[in-house]
């Protein structure tokens, strides 16, 4: 056994310290960044926001949404050539997404010939330290040169870089950090997501490469903490949970309020809308996608109801604001700009909850 005793950080843990500005407002700044990949060398420019490639957000509905503010979405994996049959979005602003099985290939190679204009392939695993991951991303890497690859998850600069020189452009990072995660509790295996951020960036970008922060941002504040921590891409499942787009089904349930009908003398009650949302190693997603969870292995995703949030783009709108409100307490009119100025400090209290129900 050993132990490392370095305190490892969590976006909880810290504040980001605002810096005297004269931005004078929040529209002067720019969240639009512009990349170019490792290996494809394809240059991308857009929002670096994406959806997770999760049930509930990873959907072709809301890709048409959000492609619309040049935002990404990394489609499920369940999605296959007859689903993309009309699909005709922006492939700047969309990853096909897939597991490491031969079955798994031989669909993407099919999407791809049916679509030869999708470029960004997310591999996805929950643990992106297996030998036959690394292999299956340098084979994927040889049979298709000029994509953009996505490969993930690991949390550490050692798997970072193996998985960038075996062909991968961007990495994804996180283990654990999920809302709808159970990882850490079945296994208590995980690392603090803000410490995983800074370290898998400093590597990645060492090799000329790029990282995805994926999981465990509950507000935009959080997303801000990620982009200046160093994350080039930041990944959201629960936050973009709960709309429209997500294709969810909407549950009715008829809830009694703290108010009294005056002509019953009875509280009153009043109907809210709820939509399902999760894990994909959930039981819900086992049963749903792989006839149940197999005898072997144990659920690593829960199952949560979330209140109905209509359109996703009040959302985007809200997040947006957020982060351009960092840049400006920072005093960078550029998103590119904010992880270099950006200083943490670390707090042991973020925000004041009192009034929180
Ligand atoms: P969120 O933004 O909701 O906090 O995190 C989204 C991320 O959680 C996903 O992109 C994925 O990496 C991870 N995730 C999704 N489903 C599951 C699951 O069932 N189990 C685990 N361990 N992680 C999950």
């Amino acid at each position: 056994m050993r132990m490392e005793s370095d305190i490892k950080l969590d976006f909880k843990d810290v504040l980001i310290r605002p810096k005297r500005s004269n931005l004078s407002s929040r529209k002067e700044v720019s969240l639009k960044r512009t990349y170019t990949f490792k290996h494809s060398h394809k240059e991308w420019t857009g929002i670096p926001i994406m959806t997770a490639n999760m049930d509930g957000v990873g959907t072709l509905e809301m890709a048409n949404e959000l492609q619309k503010r040049q935002l990404f979405t990394c489609l499920v994996k369940t999605y296959d050539v007859a689903d993309l049959k009309d699909f005709n979005v922006n492939p700047d602003y969309v990853a096909i997404s897939t597991g490491i099985s031969k079955k798994d290939y031989n669909k993407v190679r099919e999407i791809i010939k049916n679509h030869p204009e999708l470029y960004f392939i997310c591999i996805d695993v929950a643990n992106g330290y297996s030998e036959k991951f690394g292999d299956f991303v340098e084979n994927v890497r040889n049979d298709f040169p000029h994509h953009t690859i996505i490969a993930g998850n690991v949390v550490t600069a050692d798997m970072t870089q193996e998985l960038i020189l075996r062909g991968a452009d961007i990495i994804k990072v996180g283990i654990g950090p999920g809302s709808v995660c159970t990882t850490r509790i079945q296994t208590g295996v995980g690392y603090p997501q803000l410490s995983a951020i800074m370290e898998c960036a400093d590597a990645a970008h060492g090799l000329g490469a790029h990282i995805i922060a994926d999981g465990g941002c509950t507000s935009p504040g959080d997303i801000a903490k990620a982009f200046g921590a160093g994350a080039d891409f930041v990944m959201l499942g629960g936050m973009f949970a709960g709309h429209d787009e997500g294709g969810g089904n909407i549950i009715e349930k008829v809830i009694q309020t703290k108010e009294v009908d005056p002509k019953t003398n009875k509280l009153k009650t009043e109907t809210k809308k709820y939509v399902e949302f999760y894990g994909m190693s959930s039981d819900t997603a086992m049963d749903k996608h792989h006839g149940g969870v197999a005898e072997y292995r144990s659920s690593e995703g829960r199952t949560v109801r979330l209140p109905y949030r209509g359109k996703v783009d009040g959302t985007v709108k809200n997040i947006l604001g957020g982060l351009r409100s960092t840049c400006t307490y920072v005093w960078v009119p550029t998103l590119k700009q904010l992880s270099k100025c950006t200083t943490f400090i670390r707090v042991t209290k973020q925000y004041n909850d009192v009034f929180e129900e």
